[in-house]
Protein backbone atom coordinates (compact mmCIF):
# COMPACT_ATOMS: atom_id res chain seq x y z
CA UNK A 1 0.00 0.00 0.00
CA UNK A 2 1.14 3.71 -0.63
CA UNK A 3 2.02 6.12 1.91
CA UNK A 4 -0.88 7.85 2.56
CA UNK A 5 -0.34 11.66 4.16
CA UNK A 6 -2.96 12.70 6.71
CA UNK A 7 -3.33 15.91 6.29
CA UNK A 8 -6.29 18.67 4.95
CA UNK A 9 -4.98 18.61 1.82
CA UNK A 10 -4.65 16.12 -0.94
CA UNK A 11 -4.00 16.26 -4.52
CA UNK A 12 -4.99 14.10 -7.37
CA UNK A 13 -5.06 14.24 -11.15
CA UNK A 14 -8.46 13.76 -12.68
CA UNK A 15 -8.10 10.99 -15.34
CA UNK A 16 -11.47 10.49 -16.40
CA UNK A 17 -12.39 11.78 -19.64
CA UNK A 18 -16.36 11.83 -19.62
CA UNK A 19 -15.96 14.79 -16.88
CA UNK A 20 -16.19 17.66 -18.72
CA UNK A 21 -13.31 19.88 -19.78
CA UNK A 22 -14.58 22.87 -18.34
CA UNK A 23 -14.91 21.12 -14.75
CA UNK A 24 -11.36 19.39 -15.02
CA UNK A 25 -8.24 21.19 -12.66
CA UNK A 26 -4.84 19.68 -12.73
CA UNK A 27 -5.41 19.36 -8.93
CA UNK A 28 -8.01 18.62 -6.82
CA UNK A 29 -7.77 19.27 -2.78
CA UNK A 30 -9.93 18.80 0.59
CA UNK A 31 -9.93 22.46 1.12
CA UNK A 32 -9.76 23.31 5.18
CA UNK A 33 -13.18 24.64 6.44
CA UNK A 34 -12.91 28.56 6.51
CA UNK A 35 -15.62 28.27 9.21
CA UNK A 36 -16.16 26.11 11.70
CA UNK A 37 -19.71 23.86 10.37
CA UNK A 38 -22.40 23.86 12.85
CA UNK A 39 -23.00 20.65 14.97
CA UNK A 40 -26.35 20.22 13.14
CA UNK A 41 -24.93 19.83 9.65
CA UNK A 42 -21.59 18.13 10.54
CA UNK A 43 -24.07 15.17 11.74
CA UNK A 44 -26.48 15.47 9.17
CA UNK A 45 -23.17 14.76 6.86
CA UNK A 46 -22.06 11.80 9.07
CA UNK A 47 -25.37 10.40 8.54
CA UNK A 48 -25.74 11.33 5.42
CA UNK A 49 -22.03 9.72 4.50
CA UNK A 50 -22.68 6.33 6.41
CA UNK A 51 -26.27 5.87 4.70
CA UNK A 52 -24.65 6.87 1.11
CA UNK A 53 -21.83 4.11 1.72
CA UNK A 54 -23.80 1.34 2.45
CA UNK A 55 -26.09 2.01 -0.42
CA UNK A 56 -23.30 2.52 -2.73
CA UNK A 57 -20.93 -0.50 -1.22
CA UNK A 58 -17.89 1.92 -0.60
CA UNK A 59 -15.97 2.20 2.31
CA UNK A 60 -14.30 5.04 4.07
CA UNK A 61 -10.30 5.58 4.53
CA UNK A 62 -8.20 3.79 6.57
CA UNK A 63 -7.02 7.06 7.80
CA UNK A 64 -10.28 8.87 9.29
CA UNK A 65 -8.93 11.87 9.43
CA UNK A 66 -9.35 11.85 5.74
CA UNK A 67 -13.07 10.98 5.92
CA UNK A 68 -13.72 13.40 9.02
CA UNK A 69 -12.52 16.59 7.25
CA UNK A 70 -14.10 15.93 4.03
CA UNK A 71 -17.31 15.29 6.72
CA UNK A 72 -16.29 18.87 7.69
CA UNK A 73 -16.09 20.55 4.48
CA UNK A 74 -19.73 19.34 3.40
CA UNK A 75 -20.96 20.58 6.40
CA UNK A 76 -19.25 23.87 6.11
CA UNK A 77 -21.04 23.99 2.45
CA UNK A 78 -24.21 23.00 3.83
CA UNK A 79 -24.14 26.18 6.67
CA UNK A 80 -22.84 28.79 4.12
CA UNK A 81 -24.30 27.75 0.64
CA UNK A 82 -27.27 25.47 1.09
CA UNK A 83 -25.92 22.66 -0.44
CA UNK A 84 -23.20 20.33 0.36
CA UNK A 85 -20.74 21.17 -2.49
CA UNK A 86 -17.83 19.23 -2.62
CA UNK A 87 -14.70 20.64 -1.10
CA UNK A 88 -12.16 19.26 -2.69
CA UNK A 89 -12.70 21.48 -5.66
CA UNK A 90 -11.27 25.38 -6.33
CA UNK A 91 -14.50 27.00 -7.96
CA UNK A 92 -14.88 30.27 -9.24
CA UNK A 93 -18.24 31.15 -7.81
CA UNK A 94 -19.52 28.73 -4.78
CA UNK A 95 -22.70 29.70 -4.71
CA UNK A 96 -23.09 29.13 -9.06
CA UNK A 97 -21.54 25.35 -8.34
CA UNK A 98 -24.18 24.55 -5.66
CA UNK A 99 -26.85 25.62 -7.46
CA UNK A 100 -26.02 24.16 -10.77
CA UNK A 101 -25.61 20.79 -8.71
CA UNK A 102 -23.18 18.71 -10.73
CA UNK A 103 -20.50 18.42 -7.73
CA UNK A 104 -22.91 18.62 -5.03
CA UNK A 105 -22.40 15.27 -2.59
CA UNK A 106 -22.63 12.75 -4.16
CA UNK A 107 -21.32 14.18 -7.36
CA UNK A 108 -22.14 12.83 -10.57
CA UNK A 109 -18.87 11.68 -11.26
CA UNK A 110 -19.70 9.40 -7.71
CA UNK A 111 -23.32 8.56 -8.90
CA UNK A 112 -22.34 7.58 -12.31
CA UNK A 113 -19.04 6.02 -12.16
CA UNK A 114 -18.47 5.74 -8.08
CA UNK A 115 -15.63 7.99 -8.41
CA UNK A 116 -14.97 10.19 -5.11
CA UNK A 117 -11.47 12.09 -5.83
CA UNK A 118 -11.80 13.24 -1.73
CA UNK A 119 -11.94 9.73 -0.81
CA UNK A 120 -14.68 9.82 0.95
CA UNK A 121 -16.44 6.54 -0.68
CA UNK A 122 -14.03 4.69 -1.76
CA UNK A 123 -14.65 0.93 -3.31
CA UNK A 124 -13.00 -1.89 -1.90
CA UNK A 125 -10.38 -2.09 -4.65
CA UNK A 126 -8.77 1.67 -3.78
CA UNK A 127 -5.65 1.44 -2.17
CA UNK A 128 -6.57 3.44 0.83
CA UNK A 129 -10.06 1.73 1.29
CA UNK A 130 -10.72 0.60 4.47
CA UNK A 131 -13.21 -1.52 5.85
CA UNK A 132 -15.87 1.09 7.38
CA UNK A 133 -19.07 2.48 6.88
CA UNK A 134 -19.36 4.34 10.31
CA UNK A 135 -17.70 6.97 11.57
CA UNK A 136 -18.82 8.76 14.84
CA UNK A 137 -19.25 12.48 15.72
CA UNK A 138 -16.19 12.25 18.37
CA UNK A 139 -14.20 10.35 16.19
CA UNK A 140 -14.59 13.40 13.77
CA UNK A 141 -13.83 15.75 16.46
CA UNK A 142 -10.95 13.98 17.45
CA UNK A 143 -9.71 13.83 14.41
CA UNK A 144 -9.62 16.96 13.38
CA UNK A 145 -8.58 18.35 16.65
CA UNK A 146 -5.16 19.97 15.86
CA UNK A 147 -6.46 20.78 12.05
FE1 LIG B 1 -16.74 15.22 -3.35
FE2 LIG B 1 -18.11 13.68 -5.04
FE3 LIG B 1 -16.68 12.56 -3.12
FE4 LIG B 1 -18.90 13.86 -2.48
S1 LIG B 1 -18.77 12.00 -3.72
S2 LIG B 1 -16.95 14.05 -1.42
S3 LIG B 1 -18.88 15.51 -3.99
S4 LIG B 1 -15.90 13.77 -4.85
Amino acid sequence: MKALQASTAYSFPISSPSIPPSRRTPQHRVVRAQVDPSEKSIEIMRKFSEQFARKSGTYFCVDKSVTAVVIKGLAEHKDTLGAPLCPCRHYDDKQAEAGQGFWNCPCVPMRERKECHCMLFLTPDKDFAGKEQTITLDEIRETTANL
